[in-house]
C-alpha cells in the first residue's frame, strides 16, 4: 500500500517520498482513508506509530483543497510534543506554504501574539498557554478553525488539563472535524470523546 492509493494527493506523497517515508504505518493506514472521508477519528496509539502523520496529512490535504488561515489546532501536553508535531507539519507542507505556530509555556506571550496575529494555518499548543492567548490576546479567537486536534488526550487529562480543554471547545466552532489520539482510553478519555467528537471512528494500532 502507497500513499497515493490511500487517497493522498501527489504533492503531499512527494513530501513524505521527501521524508524518505517510503510507505505508511498502520496508523496511517488506517486512519487517513477514513479522515479524508471527513470521519472524525478515535485513535489509540503511541508516539512512535506514526500518529502525527495520520491526522496531518488529512489535515494538509484538506487545506490544499480549502485554503484558510487558522485552519487547524492541535492540543499536545509538552512543548517537546509540540515542536516536534510542528517540525512534521512543516516539512510535509513546506512545498504547499503552510504556516504552523508553537504556542507553549515558557516563550514570551507578545512573541507568541505577535506570531499568532499573522494568522498562521495551523497551532500547536498545550493547552494553559492557548487560554492564556484567548483571554489576554487582542484579536485573537479560533472562530474559524475548521480541525481540532487532541493528541496524547491521555496525558493531557492526567495533566490537570480538563479546565482549559473545555475553555477552548467552548470557544471553537462545533461545526468542525475532531481527531482524538491516546495511547489509553481511561474514563477521562471516554467522558471528552463523548463531550467532544461527532459519532467517531476508532482506529486502533
Ligand atoms: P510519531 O509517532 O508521529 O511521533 O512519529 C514517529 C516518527 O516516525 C517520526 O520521526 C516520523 O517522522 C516517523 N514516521 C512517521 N510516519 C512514517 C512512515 N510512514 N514511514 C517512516 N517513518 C515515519
Amino acid at each position: 500500500v502507497t500513499f497515493k492509493d490511500l487517497g493522498v494527493v501527489d504533492p503531499l506523497c512527494e513530501a513524505c517520498e521527501h521524508m524518505k517515508w517510503t510507505k505508511p504505518s498502520q496508523i496511517q493506514r488506517e486512519s487517513i482513508p477514513l479522515a479524508l472521508q471527513g470521519k472524525d477519528i478515535i485513535g489509540l496509539a503511541e508516539t512512535g506509530s506514526g500518529k502525527t502523520g495520520a491526522f496531518a496529512l488529512p489535515i494538509l490535504q484538506n487545506l490544499l483543497e480549502h485554503p484558510q488561515r487558522l485552519f487547524a489546532l492541535v492540543l499536545t501536553p509538552t512543548r517537546e510534543l509540540a515542536f516536534q508535531i510542528s517540525e512534521q507539519f512543516e516539512a510535509l507542507g513546506a512545498r504547499i506554504g503552510v504556516k504552523c505556530v508553537v504556542v507553549v509555556g515558557g516563550i514570551d506571550m507578545m512573541s507568541q501574539a505577535l506570531a499568532l496575529a499573522k494568522k498562521p494555518h495551523i497551532i500547536i499548543a498545550t493547552p494553559g498557554r492557548l487560554v492564556d492567548h484567548l483571554e489576554n490576546t487582542k484579536g485573537f479567537h479560533l472562530k474559524s478553525l475548521k480541525y481540532l486536534v487532541m493528541d496524547e488526550a491521555d496525558r493531557i487529562l492526567n495533566m490537570d488539563f480538563e479546565v482549559e480543554v473545555d475553555k477552548i471547545l467552548r470557544v471553537i466552532p462545533q461545526e468542525r472535524r475532531t481527531y482524538m489520539f491516546s495511547a489509553t482510553m481511561t474514563k477521562k478519555v471516554q467522558k471528552l470523546q463523548r463531550a467532544s467528537l461527532k459519532d467517531p471512528v476508532k482506529v486502533e494500532v
